[in-house]
């Protein structure tokens, strides 16, 4: 009796484990399935989609399209302004002049010219930026 519920039970347990544990075929998680038990669980550049994707490629390839990255550092003076990317040709930026300070000077830049804050007497200068 007890021989027979062994064999039962085994008989069970490799239909449970696929067509490879009865001699017969390939396993059931060959191909595109990966447990998680083996490591398989896909990493995030493997499951990105859409934006997620492209923002992972543009940083794979050392590029930052969309600004991710803080800005280097510089100056402000006019030798070395601050340099704001953009897509259009102008864009407002706000200048917080001292770190203390509880106003913020904001000021219009446009393409091909260069911004003094009335306040410090910071650059900027709009640079432009090519999206992918
Ligand atoms: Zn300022």
């Amino acid at each position: 009796m007890a021989s027979r519920l062994f064999r039962v039970c085994g008989a069970l347990r490799a239909v449970r484990a696929g067509p490879a544990a009865l001699g017969r075929g390939p396993g059931p998680l060959m191909g595109s399935c990966r447990p998680a038990t083996s490591g398989g669980m896909p990493t995030d550049e493997e499951q990105a989609t859409g934006m997620e994707k492209k923002v992972l490629d543009a940083l794979k390839k050392g590029t930052d399209p969309y600004c991710l990255y803080p800005p280097k550092a510089c100056q402000g003076t006019k030798d070395d302004p601050h340099l704001v990317p953009s897509v259009s040709s102008a864009r407002l930026v706000g200048c917080i002049c001292e770190e203390d300070a509880t106003e913020i000077y904001y000021m219009w830049l446009h393409k091909g010219k260069m911004e003094r804050c009335p306040s410090c007497g910071t650059h900027f200068k709009l640079v432009p930026l090519e999206m992918p």
